[in-house]
């Protein structure tokens, strides 16, 4: 096995950081965090339970009006800071990232890492370029005008699938225009979420600004969102549990933003070049062990190339290397738990029943038969109605099926409640103009799939959620227009009051 990061000491004052300072929770229950890796628990913590969730709440709502009130050019330097701090710690972060996720070090070095470093140097720029609409005399007697404001204290829920990414997705729009939050990560993977919070107070961002509350769902979530103090709450996860969050957010009539489930089709033309189109699929289906809400899960594929798809397909998912997360050599860590290796067990093994299993569909055995790993898989034969081609299944699953003519692709692929993400692989410009015209989702990628960049927007529409996170089209969300409005003319008696006074 190789290096592993050690939590011992670090955690030691709690998993709760609030108000610039770690803290144990007061709920009265333990959680462990598990290495996916090995089964082994590598820390164990007190949760959170509602009365830290106020105490942070308190906080954040504390620290608003000097943090709002800071200029713009303040707060990016402290953005800018954080970035600084951030890339200090870079190989401690990774280290953590793997070990509570089970990521390969590859992964947590090459893509979690650097993309929350960009990202909050990216924010430290944006946070000076809130715009407005320009102002103007549109009445004629009046200049009018727009402001654009913090929405003010904003809760956060985060998943566990990139916990050290979402968390800065969460935070960093949040907190460059001007609002103070209190994130929640997921129970089995806060420790990234805490090493982002103290690396953002060291860098000069108040207390207070940025808290974290590491508590289950049900509790500390739903208090959360349902909270008085809070302004607006933002979500990443699964659908199931974004629909009972909208409804705790909409009973309190809250700005809400949602990030949810995808299950993205991967359409593959007859024109395509299959080895880019292959190599793809394999990559960006097995992208964190297929736990990735734009991961490519089900490829449709034209008739002409659809069996030499799946022929390659299956011969690279056999080249994937499984193993230890801290071993360089490795490609593919387990899952995040064997929870979530066993749901998706499950949706293979009743797949049996009506698909082909290519390839994969069991643990791998041996010395990593104690972890929560799980082979690349490949199935065919599935009906488009069929759960596995339907449902998410957030592991290292791809089905392909094949298709006749470009009208049919382009059906199935948006046949599915989700709207995430999706590519369309082909060299012809009109196929692809197309194909990104018609495809219904947050993104549409052309000859590739996965990438992301801190200029652009992430989000979706349908069963996959609302609202954006990267980019300035992340301040919608965290920011409102307010109008301003003055009179020009120091006229008393104004036109209009004659639909109060008459006469006089
Ligand atoms: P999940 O919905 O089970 O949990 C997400 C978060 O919600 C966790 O912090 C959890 O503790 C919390 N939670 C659970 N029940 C709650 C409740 N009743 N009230 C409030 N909070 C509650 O999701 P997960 O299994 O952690 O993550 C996987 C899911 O996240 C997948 O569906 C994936 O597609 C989605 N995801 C989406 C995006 C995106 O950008 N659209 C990004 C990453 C992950």
């Amino acid at each position: 096995m190789g290096n592993r990061f050690q939590t011992q000491d670090r955690f030691a004052a709690g998993a709760q950081f609030i108000g610039g300072k770690l803290r144990p929770g007061t709920s009265g229950r333990t959680q462990d965090i598990v290495d996916p890796a090995t089964g082994r628990t590598i820390h164990t913590y007190e949760l959170a339970g509602p009365a830290d969730v106020d105490a942070a709440v308190a906080a954040a709502r504390d620290a608003r009006p000097g943090w709002a009130g800071a200029t713009p050019g303040e707060r990016s330097e402290a953005l800018h800071r954080f970035a600084a701090v951030l890339a200090d710690r870079a190989e401690d972060l990774a280290g953590a990232e793997s070990l509570q996720c089970g990521k390969p070090i590859r992964l947590s070095t090459g893509f979690d890492v650097p993309g929350t470093i960009d990202n909050t140097a990216f924010f430290a720029g944006a946070a000076r370029h809130l715009e407005g609409q320009s102002a103007g005399e549109y009445s004629g007697d009046h200049t009018s005008y727009v402001r654009r404001e913090p929405i003010g204290t904003v809760g956060s829920i985060a998943p566990w699938n990139y916990p050290l990414q979402m968390a800065a997705w969460k935070v960093l729009p949040a907190i460059a225009a001007g609002n103070t939050i209190v994130l929640k990560p997921a129970e089995i993977t806060p420790l990234t979420s805490l090493m982002f919070a103290q690396a953002a107070t060291e860098a000069g961002v108040p207390d207070g600004v940025v808290n974290i509350v590491s508590g289950a769902g049900k509790d500390a979530g739903e208090h959360l969102v349902g909270h008085p103090d809070i302004d607006m709450t933002s979500f990443t996860g699964s659908t199931a549990v974004g629909r009972r969050v909208a409804r705790i957010a909409t009973d309190t009539v809250k700005r809400l933003h949602l990030e949810l489930g995808g299950k993205a089709p991967f359409v593959v033309f007859d024109d395509a070049d299959l080895e880019a189109a292959a190599h793809g699929a394999v990559a960006g289906s097995l992208i964190n062990t297929g736990q990735d809400c734009t991961a490519a899960t089900r490829a449709y594929v034209q008739r002409p190339l659809y069996d030499a798809f799946v022929a390659a397909v299956a011969d690279l998912m056999a080249t994937v290397r499984l193993g230890d997360p801290f071993d360089p050599a490795t490609d593919l860590g387990p899952l995040v738990s064997h929870v979530q290796r066993d749901r998706v067990a499950a949706v293979v093994e009743r797949a049996r029943a009506y698909a082909t299993v290519v390839t994969g569909g069991e643990a791998p055995q041996g010395e990593l038969r104690n972890g929560a790993y799980y082979l690349p898989t490949l199935v065919t034969g599935a009906a488009q109605d069929s759960e596995i081609v339907r449902h998410e299944i957030f592991g290292p699953v791809l089905v392909v099926l094949p298709f006749d003519t470009d009208e049919e692709g382009l059906a199935l692929a948006n046949d599915t409640p989700y709207g995430l993400a999706a590519s369309a692989w082909t060299r012809d410009v009109y196929r692809a103009g197309r194909a990104t015209r018609e495809i219904r989702a947050g993104c549409v990628w052309i000859n590739d799939h996965i990438p992301i960049i801190s200029e652009m927007p992430h989000g979706g529409l349908g069963a996959s959620g609302f609202g954006k996170d990267m980019s300035v089209y992340s301040f919608e969300e965290y920011t409102q227009v307010k109008h301003v409005m003055y009179d020009n003319t120091a006229v008393v008696r104004k036109d209009w009051h004659r639909t109060i006074f008459t006469g006089r």
